[in-house]
């Protein structure tokens, strides 16, 4: 199956891409994590990229676009992938449909997380995020066995440059003008399904899980 998370920064979309890959193996593919990745290896993507980041605007589109048309050629996606971050204006929604047209896929659902500001401010305050393998944690919600080491790889937690307080206020406004209207775009094709990310990580799964089998007949379980 092929799923599209859309939600604002910190609505738990890595948290349940994780939790579904888990399940049934479909791949996660995460942009902001690309870009970290390329960040933290130094390459030009990266060094492109790092100016839009840390001031919590978009990265342009044609450069997003194009990365994630190559990751979709990758054989490890053919069973399915679930998109976290991406498309995240009505550009990208566009282009996303034009690759998909090209492979003779589709997307079969659309997850939207729909969490408050306030929740939202102190899940990314508190996020931190391994060097490693890139799993999340947080301080209050979902912290480490170990304080400052990942329970999966024992890699160093970090917290991300972005999810300062101004920072973390331009991308919630981002969101709102950019990637809001991508919610109404799939909203009249039928597979979109909001689902309230106020609770627990385990019961927002539970709610996902439910939409996942809806979405495929209740063939998944
Ligand atoms: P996103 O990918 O949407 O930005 P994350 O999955 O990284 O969001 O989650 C943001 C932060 O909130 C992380 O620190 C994560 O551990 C925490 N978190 C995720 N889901 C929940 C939840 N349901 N309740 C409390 N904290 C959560
Ligand atoms: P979030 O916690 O907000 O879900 P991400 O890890 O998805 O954060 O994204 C971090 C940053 O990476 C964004 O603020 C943006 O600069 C860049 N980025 C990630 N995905 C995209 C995208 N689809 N288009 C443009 N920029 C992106
Ligand atoms: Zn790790």
């Amino acid at each position: 199956m092929n799923i599209v998370m859309l939600g604002p920064p910190g609505a738990g979309k890595g948290t349940q891409a994780e939790r579904i890959f888990a399940q049934f193996g479909w791949k996660p593919i995460s942009t902001g994590d690309i870009f970290r990745v390329a960040l933290a290896e130094g390459t030009p993507l990266g060094l492109e990229a790092k100016k839009y980041m840390e001031a919590g605007e978009l990265v342009p589109d044609d450069i997003v676009e194009g990365i994630v048309a190559d990751r979709l050629k990758k054989p490890d996606v053919k069973d399915g992938f679930i998109l976290d971050g991406f498309p995240r204006n009505l550009h990208q929604a566009k282009a996303l449909d034009k690759m998909l047209e090209e492979s003779g896929g589709k997307i079969d659902l659309v997850i939207n997380i729909t969490v408050d500001t306030e929740t939202l401010v102190k899940r990314l305050s508190g996020r931190r995020v391994c060097r490693k393998c890139g799993a999340n944690f947080h301080l209050l919600f979902n912290p480490p066995a170990v304080e400052g080491i990942c329970d999966h790889c024992g890699g160093e937690l970090y917290q991300r440059e972005d999810d300062n307080e101004e920072t973390v206020r331009t991308r919630l406004k981002v969101y709102e003008e950019l990637s809001e209207p991508v919610v109404s775009y799939y909203n009249p094709s039928g597979r979109l399904l909001s689902i309230d990310g106020t609770g627990t990580p385990d019961e927002v799964y539970m709610e996902i899980h439910a939409a996942i089998e809806l979405a495929s007949g209740g063939a998944a379980v």
